[in-house]
């Protein structure tokens, strides 16, 4: 049975057009159902009892995380998102707080990494905004920053960043790298061996919202401090203990786990694969369309694609549109998702890899038509 099939089978039927697995991707029945069992149990054996029995679910979800990063299985705690993510790792860095990363930096990652008095500058890009290799690696030879923060895909464009050749420059130069992989996983090849990465559940993963990972090797986490109980108190809690401390509803890490075991079964190199082939043709399909420009080159290996208005459109509000008359689900990006990138805002589709050129066409007609 064909990949498009498998996953459509898996999931409940969709209402309309699902064209948004950038911000949320449907969860599958499987997942859906591991989660309410574990608050099944909870509610039969206790909270603390069902996730002491869960802990085995929790570790093979770990391995998985770790077969798709190239970290190991005990570098990988459970967040809450890649915002989370980011700031448990900010906010325990020991050394100088500067960084480099990308001009189309997400937006709240940005205010993470001020309210975590980090000084940020921009790495070298061309004009679309990805990453010139050498140029970065000169910069980080004569003038390096403690830390790369890379976004190796974005949210506003579905450009891929050269995240393998990224990890070699840095680690050449010496500077550790954290990547941001919130678009990045289940969606291009992150297994790059990067010094920290992280990512969200709810995104290509198809897992619960509410979820997410961070993987930190254990070279950067010797230069993490714990903030969590005070690192001046003597309590036996590693940096990465720290981290998973808090509360969090343990069912979706149980469906975490479950979505990542789907995504291993189905291949990640025939989903990134087949999330390529949705990309290039969704592009091919709403080139032309009056009114808008499509950002990313054809053949970007990304299923995402955002469309700009040429003539005076309102993303936001063509979203709403096509919601509440025709059932399509799609996102308007603002400024404010890339502020030191973007100049217009965007109306983004990130279909998944059950969308079908019928589909595609659908809605190419029916933005045609609203246009
Ligand atoms: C969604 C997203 C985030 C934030 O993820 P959360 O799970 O909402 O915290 C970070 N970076 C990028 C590129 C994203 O697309």
């Amino acid at each position: 049975m064909n990949l498009a099939q498998q996953w459509v089978d898996a999931r409940p039927k969709v209402a309309g057009l699902h064209l948004d697995s950038g911000a949320c991707s449907r969860q599958s029945l499987a997942v859906i159902d591991a989660v309410a069992a574990h608050a099944r149990h909870e509610a039969e054996v206790g909270g603390y009892v069902a996730a002491e029995a869960a802990a085995p679910v929790l570790e093979a979800g770990r391995g998985a995380i770790a077969a798709l990063t190239g970290l190991a299985a005990s570098d990988v705690v459970y967040t809450s998102g890649s915002n989370h993510s980011l700031d448990l790792l900010l906010g325990s860095w020991q050394g100088e707080r500067t960084l480099a990363c990308v001009p189309g930096e997400f937006g709240p990652n940005l205010a993470v990494m001020a309210a975590n008095g980090f000084q940020v500058r921009a790495l070298p890009v061309d004009g679309n905004g990805r990453v010139v290799v050498d140029e970065a690696a000169r910069m980080l030879a004569t003038d390096p920053p403690a830390l790369v923060h890379f976004t190796a895909l974005a949210s506003h464009r579905g450009v891929a960043q050269p995240l393998a050749a990224m990890v070699a420059v840095c680690r050449e130069a010496g500077v550790p790298i954290v990547v941001d992989a919130a678009q990045a996983f289940g969606h291009l090849d992150c297994n790059v061996g990067a010094d920290a990465i992280y990512s969200s559940s709810r995104k290509w993963l198809a897992g619960p919202r509410g979820v997410g990972f961070l993987a930190v090797r254990p070279e950067l986490v010797a230069r993490l401090q714990r903030r969590l109980p005070p690192a001046v108190w003597d309590v036996p809690v590693t940096v990465l203990q720290s981290f998973e401390h808090g509360e969090h509803n343990a069912a979706t890490r149980i469906g975490y786990s479950v979505a990542l075991g789907e995504h291993l079964a189905a291949g990640p190199e025939l989903v990134r694969d087949t999330l390529a082939e949705v990309g290039r043709a969704a592009r091919e399909v709403l080139a032309g369309i009056p009114g808008w420009r499509v950002v990313e080159p054809v053949d970007e290996p990304t299923a995402i694609t955002t469309l700009e208005p040429t003539d005076g459109a309102d993303p936001t509000a063509v979203r709403a549109w096509l919601i509440a008359e025709r059932r399509i689900v799609t996102t308007a990006c603002e400024l404010a998702r890339a502020p030191f990138e973007m100049t217009k805002p965007v109306l983004r589709i990130s279909p998944h890899v059950d969308t079908t050129d019928e589909d595609l066409e659908q809605f190419a007609g029916v933005l045609r038509d609203a246009s």
